[in-house]
């Protein structure tokens, strides 16, 4: 139940309203939603949302994260991962080493494989390696490639995106992570992002991916030169996209990093703003089923306190995470199984794990 005298005093009521009849908001209920002084009150609807889709659920994978490269022609000006070739600390990995790093454990629900817009790979070696993956993990779910790399691979092979991703599913492609939307706004764009496929161009290569049967993620990076209306509109196109092809699973809010970057920011974003972004992500976002608390960017505690402002779920054990960490997140490197399941039993909720669809793998014990 939404109390909506709290509103009232807020000068929200009519936004609590809409919240608890599920009526869409607009962009500008979002710009209140983000000046409202209480934060905690921003929680509760968003909260009162992420209930009535999910219930007391909260949801984790096991998962593996494999970089392939770092290798990047983009060289993106927010980008603390990418080198150049022959730079140190440049690496791309080979087939083998793909393959040893996906297989030493026990095998997991999800792979994860991203990396750098390389100069020379071509895309059989992609076809190939999911081919080797599926081999070796047949029931493993394979994630892999943002919509960035497909465009590269489309530019390279001399071919459209819409074949790049028919190619990449027969070899055995079975979701996309959503990385690399970043901010869509070209005005922001030009700034951070200058080489980078457009906002424009990314929102059409997840709406084919979705039309070939790839579901994908969505994500937003936030908190470096952009405005709430940034945000806001950025939130809109991904509702307004997902209205024409339903194809998205789950939006990633992602906190830029301050470390070792090139547009001279030293601020980060606070954990308030961090929680307001989620909850407020949650309730502009009504019609993408989940909103992940990505805990290797929030740390560990701020995520768990997200699954309380609107978020439904953690992400998983990664096991190995080079992006986010060499722009300075000074989380974990891994989770276990018991510690994503502690951490959502202690606010309160029930754990599931997920597989990379976030089809339900089993009741947690
Ligand atoms: S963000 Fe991605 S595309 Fe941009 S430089 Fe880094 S690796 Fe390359």
């Amino acid at each position: 139940m939404i109390d909506i005298s709290w509103y009232e005093a807020l000068g929200l009521a009519d936004i609590a309203a809409k919240v608890a009849d599920g009526t869409r908001l607009s962009i500008e209920d979002g710009e209140r939603l983000f000046a409202c002084p209480d934060v905690t009150a921003v929680g509760a609807l968003a909260h009162h949302a992420r209930t009535r889709l999910h219930g007391d659920k909260a949801f984790y994978v096991i998962n593996r994260h494999i970089n392939y490269t770092n290798i990047c022609i983009n060289g993106c000006l927010f980008c603390a991962y990418s080198r150049e070739r022959g730079q140190e600390g440049a690496f791309r990995l080979s087939l083998d080493e793909i393959l040893a790093k996906a297989t030493e454990g026990p095998a997991p629900a999800e792979i994860h494989v991203v990396g750098g817009c390389h100069p020379e790979i071509p895309l059989a070696f992609f076809e190939e390696m999911l081919a080797a993956l599926k081999r070796a993990l047949p029931d493993t779910e394979l994630k892999c490639f943002t919509a960035v790399e497909i465009a590269h691979f489309a530019r390279l092979e001399g071919i459209a995106t819409s074949d790049v991703l028919a190619r990449l599913k027969r070899a055995g492609l079975a979701m996309m992570p959503g990385g690399g939307a970043e901010i869509f706004a070209p005005e922001v764009r030009t700034r951070i992002c200058p080489k980078k496929s457009t906002g424009e161009e990314w929102l059409r290569i997840a709406g084919e991916a979705h039309q070939t049967g790839i579901p994908t993620n969505c994500t937003m990076l936030y908190g470096h030169i952009e405005t709430v209306r940034h945000r806001l509109e950025h939130l809109d196109a991904l509702r307004r996209r997902q209205d024409e092809t339903g194809g998205f699973v789950c939006f990633i809010p992602l906190a830029f990093q301050v470390k070792n970057n090139l547009l001279g920011l030293s601020e980060g974003t606070t954990g308030v703003e961090d929680l307001r972004t989620i909850a407020v992500s949650r309730l502009m976002l009504d019609n993408i089923p989940h909103i992940k608390a990505y805990w290797i960017m929030l740390g560990v505690k701020l995520a768990q306190t997200a699954l309380l402002f609107g978020a439904d779920d953690l992400d998983g054990t990664v096991v190995e995470e080079k992006i986010g960490h060499m722009a300075g997140a000074d989380s974990a490197a891994a989770l276990s199984r018991g510690d994503l399941e502690a951490m959502i039993r202690g606010v309160g909720l029930t754990p599931v794990q997920r597989g990379a669809r976030f089809d339900a793998k089993e009741a947690a014990s």
